[in-house]
């Protein structure tokens, strides 16, 4: 649990057996990039989400990927998801778009910082792939609930008019 965020960052046990295995093969660096990433990438979410009001019970860091667990019932504007949906994806941008400025500037490795570009992207394009819980499928069901009129939403995530 952290004390410089308002809400603990929580690791999945099989996370940490990931990381050990990455270490014991010699990927150290390559799951630390991938680490802060995917917590920069929550981090994106629970940012928007504070700045809406909702209260973030916390982060957690799973072996496939992480969560920013939020408390809002489901009743809150369709804007407002799609913006905490893509709150994360758009700091995979950020992050690609300061990597760029790092190499064209000459600061560090290029061959590090093209491997954080390639692994923003890839984290940022899986999230992208429009299937719930991913934030491509909250952000396309919150679409519909910004532009159509909706009169339930099935508990597969489809749109039902
Ligand atoms: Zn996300």
């Amino acid at each position: 649990m952290t004390k410089w965020l308002p809400f603990p960052i929580r690791v999945h046990p099989l996370f940490v057996l990931l990381a050990l295995l990455c270490i014991v093969t010699g990927y150290f660096m390559e799951i630390a990039t991938l680490f802060g990433i995917v917590l920069i990438h929550e981090l994106g979410h629970a940012a928007a989400a504070k700045n809406f009001g909702w209260k973030i019970r916390e982060i957690q860091l799973l072996p496939f990927g992480g969560v920013a667990v939020v408390d809002h019932a489901g009743n809150v504007p369709a804007k407002e998801e799609l913006i905490v949906a893509a709150a994360g994806p758009l700091q995979n941008a950020a992050m690609v778009a300061f990597a760029w400025v790092m190499m064209w500037v000459g600061v560090g490795e290029a061959a590090w910082w093209e491997y954080f570009i390639r692994a923003n992207m890839m984290v940022a394009l899986f999230n992208l792939m429009p299937i719930l819980p991913l934030d491509g499928g909250k952000m396309l069901l919150s679409a519909c609930g910004c532009f159509l009129t909706i009169t339930a939403i099935s508990p597969t995530g489809i749109c039902v008019f």
